[in-house]
């Protein structure tokens, strides 16, 4: 038999199965440890009351006779795309419901996507990023350069015409470091796909938590209609990581050689998908009525609580961060000279907290780690006591 050995070129370990194996081995080694996770970014609330009653209200359809549902719409159900596109239209952008194609989850999709695309393109991925991006392409034996994420640039890096690519990913507000494209920035990349023909791939998975004037969508910048893909997801809106809901945008007016990419997409979809239950539908639906987008405003507040007490107790440290604002997450460059893992293990030994090495998201995050704001706001303030108490000692060594 023949197997991918892309497979093979593929770190042996994702990154978060790592930390999850290195917390284990230490509560095995110190049973009485107290530990506190801010490394996965999971959300802790659980669903919006709107989504639970619109899923509830499901189950009942779906257990009788008349009101039974069988294989959804293979895009998304009618009342899914209008929910989405209303909530767009809420940020100022105008997409038509059959521009709108739901799906089980960001993650799916920015794998998913690559299927479309040739086999020899060139991809430029952000470094650090999500890590999926990088390990699909992997996978599918593609040529990656990389865009320089770090201090001088914010993290937020800029076209360079030296790195041309058919493929630019974007993902803002960023995980990990949560810095967000102000529209400025957003369009010199949105002009620099037009000029050399690319195509961005926007992560938009994060939009809900943008609290300045950063562009919740890239359809918010002229001409991005005719070079982008934007991946959004219920799993941070509305806190269905568990349930898997998440919609891709791409306009009619994305061609290549007279090809729809959207038609490329449906056609990849309805092949290799069956659709989103209708069940998680309704709640999804639910989530971008008014009334669920008051609770889910109500839920990002509160991890938004817990980003500021983490902001504070750095910033009274006098380290340095980034994220925070726009973002559940706070990137912060480790103190005391450490690299990631070692600043890692130090947080993990001496305040029994996990973080997420920055490393693990691409190597221009060696130096920092991430913090999520995902967890309870008494663990969060536990945390933040312990990691003040530890490190104000520590800096007096
Ligand atoms: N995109 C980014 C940038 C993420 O950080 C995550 C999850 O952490 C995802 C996508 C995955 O979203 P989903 O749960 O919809 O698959």
């Amino acid at each position: 038999m023949k197997i991918n050995k892309h497979y093979l070129e593929l770190e042996n370990s994702y990154l978060f199965k790592t930390v999850a194996k290195k917390a284990a081995d230490y509560k095995n080694e110190h049973p009485e440890a107290d530990i506190i996770k801010m490394g996965i970014g999971d959300v802790t609330l659980p669903l919006p009351e709107c989504a639970v009653k619109a899923m509830g209200e499901a189950v009942s359809e779906m257990g009788k006779k008349e009101t039974f549902h069988g294989y959804p719409e293979s895009f998304g159900e009618d009342f899914l795309l209008s929910a989405i596109k209303s909530h767009y239209e809420k940020i100022g952008v105008k997409v038509d419901t059959d521009e709108i194609v739901a799906t089980s989850g960001a993650k799916e999709d920015v794998a998913n996507i690559l299927d479309i695309f040739s086999d020899d393109v060139t991809v430029l991925i952000p470094d650090p990023v999500y890590p999926v991006y990088l390990d699909t392409n992997i996978m599918a034996g593609h040529k990656v350069i990389f865009s320089e994420a770090n201090g001088e640039n914010g993290f937020l890096p800029m076209p360079d015409g030296s790195k041309k690519a058919d493929i630019i990913y974007l993902c803002s507000p960023n995980n990990p470091t949560g810095a967000a494209y102000d529209y400025d920035s957003l369009k010199k990349w949105v002009d620099f796909a037009l000029a050399t023909g690319a195509v961005i791939f926007y992560d938009a998975a994060y939009e809900m938590f943008i609290t300045d004037d950063s562009p919740r969508s890239i359809f918010l910048i002229p001409g991005a209609e005719r070079c982008a893909i934007e991946f959004c997801s219920f799993s941070k809106t509305a806190g269905f990581t568990g349930v898997r809901c998440g919609y891709t945008v791409i306009k009619k007016e994305l061609t290549s050689d007279g090809v729809r990419l959207l038609d490329l997409w449906k056609r990849r979809q309805s092949t290799k998908f069956n659709g989103v239950s209708y069940i998680v539908s309704r709640g999804a639906a639910a989530v971008f009525s008014d009334e669920g987008e008051k609770e889910i405003r109500e839920n990002i507040a509160y991890y938004r609580e817990n980003t500021k007490m983490m902001t504070e107790a750095f910033s009274s440290l006098g380290f340095t961060y980034y994220g925070g604002k726009n973002s559940p997450y706070v990137w912060l460059s480790c103190p005391f000279g450490m690299k990631s893992w070692e600043f890692f293990d130090f947080l993990l030994e001496k305040c029994n907290v996990i973080a997420t090495p920055g490393e693990g998201f691409g190597s221009c995050g060696d130096g920092y780690i991430r913090l999520s704001g995902f967890g309870t706001h008494e663990k969060t303030r536990e945390a933040m006591e312990r990691i003040k108490r530890v490190c104000s000692d520590y800096t007096l060594k």
